[in-house]
């Protein structure tokens, strides 16, 4: 089935690891163009500038703080220049930390807080006048902000937020013909996994994959699948929804 997606521009954040780059390569392969941004460099912007180019288009790979609210709006305002529209948005790029809530310092609060949260209300805010009807806002979440997560009080505490801004912004966007949902992942296998020892990556592995009914973590491509869709127009009647992609957790 084609997803429609050829020519539309999309602006996704944190496009350089993990979850974010299996989204921006799945979306340009699927015909898209697309704006991403990154924190830090390292070896994963080249590659990505190289896998852009070899599925071809109009793609950009930028640097650009969205813990920061002048760098958002840098961000977006790039992507208003380079595309004169935006057909979709994800704000995917993310931060964890893993601290007693006891000991939890106010300013780690607030950085998790405003990369998970705080972003995703500016990058749309500010996108607002380049989306016209038909364009779809897509969260990343989590499925921890539901269950809750010991030791991460601060980034559930963004992620369950993220469905509230979700929600909202679907009833207040609607009329406008904007959708705004919500993908939460469970455990996905990232680059994060290739990093750690390889005998704690297994553990992981075994701890998580008892946990969900497929017995197994997901991968970034199934995670970027259901992304895809709430960007396509197959999806053109769901808004304001939360799509679990956790293999049975
Ligand atoms: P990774 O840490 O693997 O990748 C994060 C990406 O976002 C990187 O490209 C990173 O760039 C970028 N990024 C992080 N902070 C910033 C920032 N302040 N400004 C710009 N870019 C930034 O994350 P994952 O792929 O694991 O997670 C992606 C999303 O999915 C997050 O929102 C996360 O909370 C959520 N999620 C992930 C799960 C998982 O199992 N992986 C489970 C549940 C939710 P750089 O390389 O420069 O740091």
């Amino acid at each position: 089935m084609e997803l429609g997606l050829r020519g539309k521009k999309l602006l996704v954040t944190g496009g350089t690891r993990g979850i974010g780059r299996g989204i921006v390569l799945a979306a340009a392969r699927a015909g898209a163009d697309v704006l991403t941004c990154y924190r830090q460099e390292s070896e994963y912007v080249e590659s990505l500038r190289r896998e852009l180019k070899e599925a071809g288009g109009d793609h950009h790979v930028i640097r650009a703080d969205i813990g920061e609210i002048a760098e958002v709006d840098r961000l977006v305002e790039e992507a208003g220049n380079r595309y004169g529209r935006l057909d979709g948005v994800v704000n995917n790029a993310g931060t964890i930390t893993h601290i007693p809530f006891a000991e939890l310092p106010a300013d780690e609060w607030a950085r998790v807080i405003d990369t998970n949260l705080t972003a995703s209300y500016r990058v749309i805010q500010q996108a607002l006048p380049l989306l016209g009807p038909g364009g779809s806002v897509v969260n990343i979440g989590s499925r921890g902000a539901a269950a809750g997560i010991p030791l991460r009080a601060h980034y559930t505490a963004a992620k369950a937020a993220v469905i509230g801004l979700t929600r909202s912004l679907s009833k207040e966007l609607g009329g406008k013909g904007i959708r705004v949902n919500v993908v939460a992942p469970g455990v996905i296998e990232t680059e994060a996994f290739a990093d750690m020892p390889a005998e704690r990556a297994e553990g992981l592995r075994a701890t998580y994959s008892q946990k969900t009914a497929l017995a197994r973590l997901g991968t970034v491509e199934e995670l970027a699948a259901p992304v895809l869709f709430l960007l396509s127009d197959l999806s053109a009647y769901v808004t304001g929804e939360t799509i679990n992609v956790d293999g049975g957790i």
